[in-house]
């Protein structure tokens, strides 16, 4: 019920993402709550915006080159055509305007009061707009998201980060991307799926760190193969606009064969002369193996921060991690009691579901009288790379230090591609307590994996065994049939 006798609002909510959003509603909606909303910038957030569903129908528009050539095989009479990046984007952004609007009118439709302004706090319960107004509420919940970062290194601004790759003006010839998390190696395949020479440099000995190290190698050998330049152990020293080096060493012949030639590289600069940022021409790069290239373009993909920025959160004694993150309980409040953040902005699992999740969460403590922490074990994700990881629960690695394991583990070439004559690998992985048979991770590296580990997640979650794998019969002809069917263990210690 609502109780705005000494407040504006019950709630204000800044930020409309993904958790911001679903908060407001469910707050406005199931508890009645008068409930304002600011957003500075397009209400969807990252996810929606500029990040998850831009990114998926990227992916989908990436995988149809090879299908087409898969098809061939199959009989298909059908040729890969040039892609018409232009064609694609221009429906892209129709899209998500779309999908924006729908924000916009669950908002409205569920009583919420929006604000198109940036929002700061002046104290515990007071809001002020850059549009001059202050609001004051009873509770305010911060879900602000974050935002890519570059690494400190002079002329960084020269390259893009993943909010700049949905509005190219043009796709680039050749492409040097920075990181080995989960935007850089998404981007890798999709890009390369697009038909751009892809170079990624990760500094690290293996990509995609902290996930299983079988189900990562098979990603990584699985990138090259698909003819992605993947260096680990490197990265990028120093970079600068190919038309502004007066002297310095010129690329040989070998790095030329890998980026663009100088001649090509200017040729290209005259094209992309007047373009936007991130496009305005070829970019030398150093490397930390003392290599030279030249690259169209160079995305930086090395992780992203908190958006906390010039929203005085310190100053009325909110507490801000080493990070940039703020700090909360589990139920996601801050240290000061009538302000909560959720999401990326407190930097715990920065996955779109959590988000909601802890946005509900929230609601329910809050204006349902029901403290609910947010249950933050067991969360399966997928990385949408070329073929995708699905996961959930511990790598074989971080099972091993807890207790003795047995590992099951196959690793084959999937029927539909093999039967094209392609060599490509799927993995299929069980992370098995030895004492108890419980499975505590699942990992899958497969077409598709990202739907397979939806659903091998319930029984992770629920605590299921191997021989409850096992008693489950197996769907036939599939590639996960093989987690109810491998009966020995690989490893065990
Ligand atoms: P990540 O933190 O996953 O990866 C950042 C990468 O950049 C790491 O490989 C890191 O190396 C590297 N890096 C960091 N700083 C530097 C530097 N100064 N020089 C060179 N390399 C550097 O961030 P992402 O941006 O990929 O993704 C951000 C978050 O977004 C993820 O945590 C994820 O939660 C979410 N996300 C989820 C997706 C999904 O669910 N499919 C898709 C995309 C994003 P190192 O490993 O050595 O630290």
């Amino acid at each position: 019920m609502s109780d705005t006798s000494k407040y504006d609002y019950d709630l204000f909510v800044i930020g409309g993402g993904s958790g911001g959003v679903r908060a407001a509603r469910v707050a406005a909606g199931e508890y009645g709550a008068k409930v304002g909303l600011a957003e500075h910038d397009r209400y969807g957030g990252t996810c929606v915006i500029r990040g998850c569903v831009p990114k998926k129908l990227m992916v989908f528009a990436s995988g149809y080159a090879a299908t087409a050539e898969e098809a061939q095989c199959y009989g298909w009479d059908i040729k890969p055509g040039p892609f018409d990046w232009h064609g694609f984007r221009d429906r892209l952004n129709s899209e998500l305007d779309r999908l924006e609007d729908v924000y916009r009118s669950l908002l409205d439709g569920s009583g919420v009061d929006k604000f198109d302004a940036f929002a700061s706090l002046e104290d515990a319960h007071t809001v002020k707009l850059s549009t001059g107004e202050t609001k004051t509420a009873k509770h305010i919940l911060v879900a602000t998201g974050g935002h890519p970062v570059r690494p400190d290194l002079p002329n960084a601004d020269l390259g893009i980060v993943s909010d700049d790759i949905f509005h190219l003006e043009k796709l680039p010839k050749s492409i040097l991307i920075i990181g080995g998390g989960y935007i850089a190696c998404e981007f890798a395949c999709i890009l390369k799926g697009l038909g751009v020479e892809v170079t990624q440099y990760y500094r690290g000995a293996q990509i995609l760190r902290g996930f299983d190290e079988e189900a990562r190698g098979l990603i990584a050998e699985s990138m090259r193969s698909n003819g992605i330049d993947l260096h680990t152990g490197t990265n990028i020293v120093e970079m600068a606009l190919e038309a502004d080096r007066n002297e310095g060493p010129q690329p040989t012949a070998s790095d030329a064969s890998m980026g663009a030639s100088v001649k090509q590289a200017e040729d290209m600069r005259v094209q992309n002369d007047g373009a936007q940022a991130g496009q305005r021409g070829p970019i030398w790069v150093k490397s930390t193996n003392g290599g030279e290239k030249i690259f169209d373009m160079v995305l930086f993909a090395t992780g992203r921060d908190p958006s906390t920025k010039g929203m005085g959160l310190e100053e009325i004694g909110i507490e801000i991690g080493r990070r940039g993150e703020i700090v909360v309980d589990e139920y996601s409040q801050t240290a000061v009691p009538s302000v909560y953040a959720i999401g990326d902005v407190t930097d715990r699992v920065n996955l779109t579901p959590v988000a909601i999740r802890e946005g509900m969460a929230f609601t329910k403590t809050v204006f349902g009288d029901e403290p609910t922490p947010v249950d933050h074990e067991l969360i399966a994700s997928a990385i949408f790379t070329q073929p995708e990881m699905g996961t959930v629960g511990m790598s074989e690695e971080d099972a091993r230090e807890q207790e003795e394991i047995d590992v099951y583990c196959t690793s084959f070439r999937p029927m539909q591609s093999a039967f094209a004559g392609s060599t490509s690998r799927v993995l299929m992985k069980l992370v098995v307590s030895k004492k108890t048979q419980v499975v505590l991770g699942c990992h899958i590296v497969a077409p598709n994996a990202g739907e397979m580990i939806q659903l091998a997640g319930i029984a992770v979650k629920m605590g299921a065994t191997k021989q409850q794998f096992d008693q489950t019969c197996a769907v036939h002809p599939t590639m996960s049939e093989e987690l109810v069917t491998m009966r020995d263990p690989v490893r065990t210690s």
